[in-house]
């Protein structure tokens, strides 16, 4: 199998070490492989996005030595077509819609941030038919109906990474406890949920090794149950450790003391950042 792994950030800020973690691990994970390292910029959130974090983070990268291979995969551009490809589920029956309030499912939809917890949602919506649709309304995942569909199949993940090495098998009560019927899109606004766009990207540019942060591990088991809903491949994944500050707490995009940009201007080498993150120099 080829090896073919990605970096795949938001541009809502700079680069900080954090991330350079992330992409650097990827990036030398893949050259040693012989494999390729893609770059995709998952900027489906519309308000927080900026082409300027764009810019500024593809600057970083290469004065960090990360070449990416192929062009930049820019996932705004392509928010119609991940909501065509949702019909397929709503010819299921395993969505419904959902108009609980706009800055709830807008948390829903986005990458998850430190300190902020999975909301698992009671499910006061659940039940209304796809005809009662209301402009602005959300859809969600019925879980337990997609459960029901995905009965016979094997919901399963390779991790390679240091905390939950090994086969996973997800199991339907944990998920239902811990996923719930999660938001996939707000239709008529443009809005998809980060872990869907980022599904059927990683299928659809071949990504055979998902490597990024522990913080998303969590999400993992919702990424392969849409995987298997819509006939997808599901990658191995390796979740790596999070580069945190001096008190513990995970590095954030606020965190612009500990941004990339600001270690440059000071004078620090890519060496240096490197060796700051515990990774080898090459
Ligand atoms: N875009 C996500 C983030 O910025 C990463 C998603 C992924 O690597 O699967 O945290």
């Amino acid at each position: 199998m080829a090896f073919v792994t990605r970096f795949a950030p938001s541009p809502t800020g700079p680069l900080h070490l954090g991330h350079a973690y992330s992409a650097i691990l990827a990036h030398d994970m893949a050259r040693a492989a012989g494999g390729r390292f893609l770059l995709r910029m998952e900027d489906t959130d519309l308000d927080r996005c900026k082409p300027e974090y764009d810019a500024l983070i593809q600057e970083d990268l290469r004065w960090l030595g990360i070449g990416w291979d192929g062009p930049i995969h820019r996932q705004a551009t392509q928010i119609a077509h991940y909501n065509t490809r949702l019909e397929a589920l709503e010819d299921k029956d395993l969505l419904y819609p959902c108009s609980c309030t706009r800055s709830d499912i807008r948390a829903a939809l986005s990458a998850p941030q430190e300190g902020v917890a999975f909301n698992v949602y009671p499910g006061t919506c659940r039940g209304r038919s796809m005809a009662s649709r209301l402009p602005g309304d959300a859809l969600r995942l019925d879980l337990d109906a997609a459960l029901k569909v995905l009965v016979t199949a094997d919901l399963l993940f390779d991790e390679t990474g240091p905390a939950h090495p090994g086969t996973h098998r997800i199991n339907p009560a944990e998920a239902q406890a811990r996923i719930g019927d999660v938001v996939l899109s707000r239709k008529g606004e443009d809005i998809v949920a980060y872990f869907l766009a980022s599904a059927f990207d990683d299928a659809d540019q071949g990504v055979s090794h998902v490597i990024r942060g522990a913080d998303l591990f969590d999400f993992t088991p919702i990424q392969v149950i849409l995987q298997h809903l819509f006939g997808l491949p599901t990658p191995v994944y390796h979740h790596h450790h999070l580069i945190r500050d001096d008190q513990g707490k995970r590095l954030a995009k606020r965190d612009d003391a500990r941004a990339i940009q600001k270690y440059r201007a000071e004078g620090a080498t890519p060496a240096d950042i490197r060796r700051m993150i515990g990774l080898p120099i090459p």
